[in-house]
């Protein structure tokens, strides 16, 4: 099977432990039974999908309709001459979702190299901003990139005390609760912006 490439290993070693399983399914984790977990009941693997080559593409490929090219610098909470900061359109179950974005169209892998080191210092200054409000145990940052090509860092503020949210399913808990208040949240992301600039 040299010829194969990852994907096609991963979904026939899938396929060999679903016809394996007594369900026809893989099994369901250990940790769905952990108290983060956010769903209970009887709860099922998906069937693994096939392999999908060329992949379909992602929003913005080559610069074309990219909505982070052409927001405006006003739809942002802070700027500078090579990065911008932008909240979610509305507001979340978790105190504040941030996006960090290049004003380039870039992505990780072509960052031009006079702004890396730059782009490391920024990512401790948006945390300390975010965590400066107070009430913020932790702030989860992560670099997905399925949807967009345009570089995106993503700043989840879990609060202090949601311990239940601790840890990777913070992303489903931000999704699951209801938002806050808009007043409260546009409140919080003026005072990130206000320690950004300070
Ligand atoms: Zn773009």
């Amino acid at each position: 099977m040299a010829d194969e490439n990852y994907a096609q290993q991963t979904v026939r070693r899938a396929r060999e432990a679903e016809q394996a399983s007594p369900s026809g399914r893989l099994p369901v984790p250990s940790y769905a039974s952990w108290e983060s977990f956010p769903y209970e009941g009887e709860l099922q693997v998906r069937p693994v999908s096939d392999v999908v080559l060329p992949e379909p593409p992602r929003h913005g490929e080559g610069s074309v309709d990219c909505h982070a090219c052409a927001a405006q610098d006003e739809q942002y909470v802070w700027t500078d001459e090579h990065w911008r900061l932008r909240s979610t359109a509305e507001p979340t179950g978790l105190p504040v979702v941030l996006l960090l974005e290049p004003r380039e169209h870039v992505d990780l892998h072509d960052l031009p190299v006079a702004l890396r080191a730059g782009m490391g210092d920024l990512l401790c200054r948006v945390e300390a901003a975010i965590t400066s409000l107070g009430g913020i145990a932790r702030v989860h940052v992560s670099r997905i990139g399925d949807g967009a090509e345009h570089l995106h860092w993503w700043f989840m503020a879990r609060p202090e005390g949601l311990v239940q949210a601790r840890g990777s399913f913070a992303v489903e808990w931000d999704d699951l609760l209801p938002p806050r208040p808009r007043d409260q949240w546009e409140a919080d992301l003026q005072r990130v912006a206000a320690a950004m600039r300070g």
